[in-house]
């Protein structure tokens, strides 16, 4: 069914409401912030997320800087903090075999990062 548009929160371009990754910039959840851990909705500002209590700002694990719900990879060092799944922007351990959400197959995804 043709969904309502609306703009994506990164790059502005519109994308169809239940996206769960943007066409337009590959950013994960471009309508909604989430909690990165739980999926729960989130609203911008909380440092920690209401629904499973894990903190929503945690430091880069290589250089220290605060890295928010939204930033997969650290803005100061590149640092990758989280892989998601291409499908349905779930988060996924670094070389998992599917996605735990949704079973999509990951092994094209880390082909596609060199890993
Ligand atoms: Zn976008
Ligand atoms: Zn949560
Ligand atoms: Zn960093
Ligand atoms: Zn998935």
């Amino acid at each position: 069914m043709p969904g309502y548009k609306q703009a994506c929160r990164f790059c502005g371009q519109l994308v169809d409401e239940n996206s769960n990754v943007c066409p337009f910039c590959g950013r994960a959840h471009p309508l909604h912030a989430v909690c990165p851990n739980c999926v729960a909705p989130i609203q911008s500002g909380w440092t920690v997320c209401n629904t499973c209590g894990k903190p929503l700002v945690i430091p880069c694990p290589h250089c220290g800087a605060p890295v928010g719900p939204d930033t997969d990879v650290c803005e100061k060092c590149r640092t990758v903090i989280r892989y998601r799944c291409p499908a349905c922007a779930a988060i996924v351990s670094a070389g998992a075999k599917r996605c735990d959400r949704c079973g999509a197959k990951l092994k094209d995804y880390w082909r596609s990062k060199g890993l």
